[in-house]
């Protein structure tokens, strides 16, 4: 996944990364959970997507990867195993990291912004990216480290949500694909409660998949990790690209979620200018010039630890090439204080929201338009 805020939870470690008060200031925070209920038995669930197959063996067909899973196994992702004969979602309700979040920090930047979200993350992951910075849950065991969890059910994420004022849930941190039971369920009891649902992924998931979650999701942070397969292949365990970016695409035409994309760009894996220009090009060409398009600073992670950070040079040559493939939103993600987190108004070049830390000011907006000359800024959950 494109970096977020790092989740603090190591492998061996049994602590929950969890909100709590002060809200405002405890994104790292390691406090106690109020909510989730520690040591509590999460219900064993019965995963969706799986076939039986030949020798008492069970095929998962959540993803392209389409394991085939021995009993007491799991699939590549970690998340879902084989037990007494059935596929079982081993992360349910297991949330490894509970976080409140400015919904800028998923880079949703034109989806109710200035808002706070839950962000929920939990442990394995399908897509595997050498540079993941949240390696800590998406790389875990469940045998290890998911049963010592606290329990948070959906009712519950929704109280939680309530309890400190927070407008919706973020799905994030580990690929939301893997627990897919559990985001459904959840972003359908936010729904229910008349709150927003947002999830951040790779979308590596077979259609089937993402016509059973979409429904209930209302915006869709897409991770573009490159232009062509060779690309894709050596950042992630992802082989065609067209298997991420046709699921992207049909969230946003077939079930109407408002898309925005992103783009770590890793030195010398996807920073040079074919692969920016291709990348910018594919979101023109696939999810139109209107859609928001996030090139985010790569920072040394996990297996990629020998890399240095992005220059922010190379951002704004993304910046610029970005642009010059059409799209009308640009922005340089992951550098405080950047002056292209800021939102321009693409007709008459006013800056209209300005992305402090953490402050958002929507000064030059009106009813979702550009105050100044009327131009719609495509903004969701504003002026609404
Ligand atoms: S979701 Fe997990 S178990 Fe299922 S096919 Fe994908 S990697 Fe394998």
């Amino acid at each position: 996944m494109s970096p977020g805020p790092k989740a603090p939870h190591r492998v061996g470690e049994s602590n929950v990364h969890c909100i709590l008060p002060p809200i405002m200031s405890a994104r790292r925070s390691t406090t106690t959970p109020t909510t989730a209920q520690t040591g509590a038995k999460a219900p064993v669930k019965e995963a969706l997507f799986s076939e039986a197959a030949d020798h008492g063996k069970v095929r998962c067909t959540l993803c392209p990867h389409l394991c085939l899973i021995n009993e007491n196994d799991e699939g590549i992702c970690k998340a879902r195993g084989v037990r007494a004969g059935r596929l079982v979602a081993l992360t349910y309700a297991r949330p490894a990291s509970i976080v409140s979040d400015e919904i800028e920090k998923k880079s949703l930047f034109h989806f109710y912004p200035g808002t706070r979200a839950l962000s929920l993350g939990g442990h394995g992951c399908n897509v595997l990216c050498s540079g993941c910075p949240n390696w800590q849950i998406s790389h875990a065991s469940p045998h290890t480290e998911t049963t010592r969890l606290p329990v948070l059910l959906p009712e519950e994420a929704v109280a939680m949500a309530n309890k400190h004022k927070l407008a919706g849930v973020a799905f994030t941190y580990n690929e939301p694909v893997v627990w897919i039971e559990y985001v459904h369920d959840v972003a359908a009891a936010f729904k229910e409660a008349g709150l927003y649902t947002a999830i951040v992924t790779a979308a590596f998931l077979n259609e089937e998949a993402l016509d059973y979650v979409a429904p209930v999701v209302d915006a869709f942070r897409y991770d573009l990790k490159a232009p062509e397969n060779a690309g894709w292949a050596r950042l992630t365990r992802v082989k065609d690209a067209e298997q991420t970016l046709g699921m992207a695409v049909r969230a946003k035409e077939v079930h109407g979620c408002h898309v925005e994309v992103a783009s770590n760009i890793v030195p010398d894996l996807n920073d040079d200018d074919a692969s920016l220009t291709g990348m910018a090009r594919l979101v023109v060409d696939r999810f139109g010039p209107d859609t928001p398009w996030h090139v985010t600073r790569f920072l040394p992670e996990f297996e990629l630890s020998y890399l240095p950070a992005t220059p922010i040079k190379t951002l704004e040559r993304g910046l610029e090439l970005g642009k010059k493939a059409g799209l009308r939103f640009v922005y340089i993600g992951n550098v405080p204080g950047h002056p292209a987190r800021d939102t321009t108004c693409p007709r008459c070049g006013r800056t209209v929201i300005r992305r402090g830390e953490p402050k958002v000011e929507l000064f030059g907006v009106r009813q979702g338009l550009c105050a100044a000359c009327g131009e719609d800024l495509l903004l969701v959950g504003v002026g609404e």
